[in-house]
């Protein structure tokens, strides 16, 4: 099967070896305060940092999934309140989650094809900011330019969720404080692990709310992280696949491009061949997510005859679950493939 499922998605086949180099190398066996297991973990972030083009002055730490980096921000991070911007489902959801732990949650939602009211915002001086990045509920994204001039006007603590894009496309790193992602999407990784992404001006901030009750409080993960060690058992197999993925890759600035490439051919195809993108604004199309608009019939057609085909499209999630699919546009997937799913839409166009 050829899958196009945003997550979990498509691994990269080269990790098949790389699980048994594992094995060989010993580390998967290793204790997690083993100078092995140290200097691996120091290998695999200094590996994303490098690939990624993140500020060496931002610190990286792996959790357990994107989802935890939710809770982890809202315990450590979140003191005086937040504001959550958000247009679809993982947006509510982080807001959700924040108002049950915090009490102290905003919501300002906004419509699929609006940008702009998020450079608008007014928040007090303490309340965090939370965005997402690639929406991925409904494929839409929040541009550099929108990120860029949020930061000019505040100096609020701003948290996004790129779960969808971080290592698809390069990331506007300095505009934000707190990014999280999880590997089994542009990282073209099994699933099973988070990466948190925090600038020196989260961590001071976390270090001034001293939060320090939970297993996973962020300082206690740092004190961890920054002597290359975790505050629990780790991951570690994932930990050393990341490292070697990102050994393989190229650097974030060839795989964005060539994301970005693949996605304006995406959208010219599905507009050529009378399909119809979820999202009308151009300026706010993902470029990791493609979300398709089509009637339930439509979609329940597609999904059975692709199926028999041997490809599997991503579903409709959230608000639009029984108006559109989705197809991943990730860098593991390769053109053979996305031809062949091309070459199927095509197909069904006569049927
Ligand atoms: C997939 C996804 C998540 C959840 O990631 P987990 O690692 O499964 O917790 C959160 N937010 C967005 C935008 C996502 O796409």
């Amino acid at each position: 099967m050829i899958t196009f499922y945003p997550g979990p998605s498509k691994v990269y086949p080269e990790v098949q070896h790389y699980v048994n180099e594992t094995f060989d190398s010993g580390v998967i066996s290793a204790n997690h305060r083993s100078e092995a297991f140290m200097k691996m973990l120091e290998e695999t972030i200094s590996g994303l940092k490098s690939k990624l083009n993140v500020p060496a002055d931002y610190e990286v730490y792996f959790v357990s999934s994107a989802t935890e980096c939710w809770e982890i921000i809202a315990q450590s991070l979140i003191s005086e309140g937040s504001l959550h911007i958000y247009n679809g489902a993982f947006g509510e959801k982080w807001m959700e989650y924040t108002q049950k732990l915090t009490g102290s949650a905003r919501s300002l939602p906004f419509e699929l094809n609006e940008e702009s009211e998020i450079g608008k915002v007014t928040s007090s001086a303490n309340e965090v900011i939370c965005l997402t990045h690639n929406e991925t509920s409904n494929g839409t994204v929040i541009s550099d330019q929108v990120l860029n001039a949020l930061r000019a006007r505040t100096d609020n603590i701003i948290a996004i969720d790129a779960t969808s894009s971080m290592a698809g496309v390069v990331l506007p790193w300095e505009s934000c404080d707190v990014w999280y992602g999880s590997v089994q999407k542009c990282f073209g990784l099994p699933a099973g692990m988070g990466v948190m992404i925090v600038s020196p001006k989260a961590v001071a901030r976390a270090i001034e709310i001293g939060e320090n009750a939970h297993y996973n409080s962020l300082l206690f993960i740092r004190d961890n992280f920054i002597k290359f060690q975790t505050p629990y058992t780790p991951n570690t197999l994932g930990i050393y696949l990341l490292g070697k993925v990102m050994q393989q890759v190229a650097s974030i600035r060839e795989v964005s491009d060539e994301t970005k490439k693949r996605a304006a051919e995406w959208y010219s195809f599905l507009a050529d061949n009378g399909y119809q993108a979820l999202v009308q604004n151009e300026a706010v199309r993902s470029d990791t997510v493609i979300a398709v608009r089509e009637t339930r019939e439509r979609i329940a057609e597609l999904k059975k005859a692709a199926k028999q085909a041997g490809i599997v499209l991503g579903n409709g999630y959230g608000k639009e679950k029984e108006t559109s699919f989705r197809i991943a546009n990730f860098p593991a997937i390769t053109q053979d493939e996305i031809d062949i799913l091309k070459q199927f839409l095509v197909s069904m166009t006569s049927q």
